[in-house]
């Protein structure tokens, strides 16, 4: 890949951006605003079309969902944080006690320094813009290195970053795994790092060789429950947009269904109607129908369902590919042996197993046998039923009688639990991600506590006590 920098280069860039690190860290809530503004009207304005068609081009992406996936939550994260930046930034004083008498204390949210963003390929604007918006709010200087399986966006973001930011502050290195592997060896102070749990844990693992600090947005199989009280027409519709958005490509696609047995029958119409609803009868043909990312990918999404069709499984809906344009049709599955890889690995793609339940525990129990999901779904008209599910597993994030929208809320943090993530990003919640709370006692009276000092007197002992 092209613009692949030497050891020595990354170096030097790693250095001269410590060196501003204070420039940058002490700029203005004005300036921050500027720098914001700056990349909300490139993203908005100029690059719009540019991003459209770089995502086309990688992944057949339609132009509509780029919009609604990847420019707007830009757009609007830059909003949330423009509107809220200025209290973020200002001393959060807090009470002193008694004891500490005549001094006072706030917390004052400080820029960790250099940091790393390390981005995955699956909606690359907005999971490389999105933490730097935090970044940038919080006052650090940044490294960027995106993901090398969408060139043509890459490149594209590589653009924006050099004509807004002078690379002293922030920077966009493309390459592969090894260009990644390089900068993490470098001590940064904070790094943020998308993508699956398996390249996390060597994040995690070089980070420790330099205390770096780590935000982790992994993945994972985000499991829907489907009870049997749920609306079962618009749990489907609501379903198969957040599986099939982006071809199921997406971290908090619900990945599989747990459905009450009674209902089983209903749901699977359902969803197969609104499969022909969203996308015809011939998704080969739909504007609407992105494409699997590269050759490996579609390789083992067909590879699933070739298993799939060798075992007992049902294929209920699709089950067909073309290799020639990396598509694999909506398929829905049921009756999967436990055991496939189907129900043990993240499938993020156009696959959609069904599991059925007769009583709400054992759907539970199967939840809680995995790791813990970055998303839970609840579709239930029982309140009593959601807060059982809610009380009784544990998740990232979760949506009831929705899925994939608490995305989309920046007051809500976003992130993952262990496996999942570790960190949370969005909002305030992004800012705080980037910047150490530093803790401030200022003593206003001349004198001293005595009691502190020695000689220590039964008098003294008595004060403490
Ligand atoms: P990935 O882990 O393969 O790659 C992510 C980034 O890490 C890329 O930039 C890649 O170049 C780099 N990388 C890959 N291998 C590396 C290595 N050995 N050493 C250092 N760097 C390495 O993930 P992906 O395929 O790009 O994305 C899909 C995964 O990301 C899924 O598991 C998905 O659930 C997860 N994801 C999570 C979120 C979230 O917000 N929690 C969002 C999107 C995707």
């Amino acid at each position: 890949m092209q613009n692949l920098k030497s050891k020595e280069a990354l170096i030097k860039l790693f250095n001269n951006q410590q060196k501003n690190q204070f420039y940058v860290g002490n700029s203005t809530y004005k300036q921050r605003l500027k720098k914001l503004n700056v990349l909300k009207k490139a993203i908005e304005k100029k690059y719009r079309t540019k991003i459209q068609e770089a995502l086309y081009a990688d992944f057949k992406k339609p132009f509509t969902e780029t919009d609604l996936t990847e420019i707007y939550p830009i757009i609007s994260e830059i909003k949330h944080v423009k509107f809220h930046l200025k209290s973020w930034m200002n001393k959060q004083r807090v009470a002193t006690p008694i004891a500490l008498l005549g001094a006072s204390s706030y917390v004052k949210y400080e820029p960790k320094g250099v940091c790393l963003i390390i981005s995955p390929w699956n909606f690359p604007i907005n999971l490389t813009f999105s933490p730097l918006i935090s970044a940038i709010a919080a006052g650090n200087t940044v490294i960027i290195k995106p993901s090398e399986l969408t060139p043509n966006t890459s490149h594209l973001m590589k653009e924006i970053v050099e004509e807004l930011f002078d690379e002293q502050e922030i920077a966009l290195i493309e390459g592969e795994i090894e260009t990644s592997q390089e900068l993490l060896k470098l001590p940064f102070n904070h790094i943020f790092f998308t993508g699956s749990p398996s390249v996390g844990k060597i994040v995690m693992k070089a980070a420790a060789k330099n205390l770096s600090s780590i935000t982790l947005e992994l993945g994972g199989k985000s499991p829907t429950i489907v009870d049997k009280t749920a609306n079962i027409k618009t749990a489907a519709k609501k379903i198969i947009w957040g599986k099939f958005i982006n071809n199921g490509q997406t971290c908090i696609a619900p990945d599989y269904i747990l459905v009450h047995q009674t209902v089983k029958s209903e749901l699977l119409k359902e969803l197969k109607k609104q499969i022909s609803n969203f996308y015809s009868n011939n998704p080969a043909a739909s504007s609407s129908y992105c494409r699997i990312v590269n050759e490996k990918h579609f390789n083992r999404l067909k590879d699933h369902i070739l298993k799939a069709k060798q075992s007992e499984a049902s294929i209920e809906l699709g089950g067909n590919f073309n290799k020639d344009e990396n598509y694999i049709e909506p398929t829905i599955i049921s009756n999967l042996p436990i055991n496939s890889d189907l129900l043990q690995e993240e499938i993020f793609g156009p696959i959609l197993p069904i599991i059925s339940f007769q009583n709400l525990n054992e759907a539970i129990n199967y939840i809680n046998s995995k790791e813990k999901p970055l998303a839970l779904y609840i579709y239930t008209k029982s309140n009593k039923t959601a807060n059982f599910i809610i009380h009784n597993t544990r998740a990232g994030g979760t949506c009831i009688n929705h899925n994939i929208i608490h995305y989309s809320n920046h007051n809500l943090p976003f992130g993952g639990s262990n496996n999942s993530g570790i960190g949370k990003s969005h909002g305030f919640y992004g800012f705080q991600e980037f910047s150490n709370k530093r803790a401030i006692l200022k003593q206003h009276t001349k004198g001293s506590i005595e009691f502190l000092f020695p000689p220590y007197s039964k008098l003294k002992q008595k004060l403490i006590n």
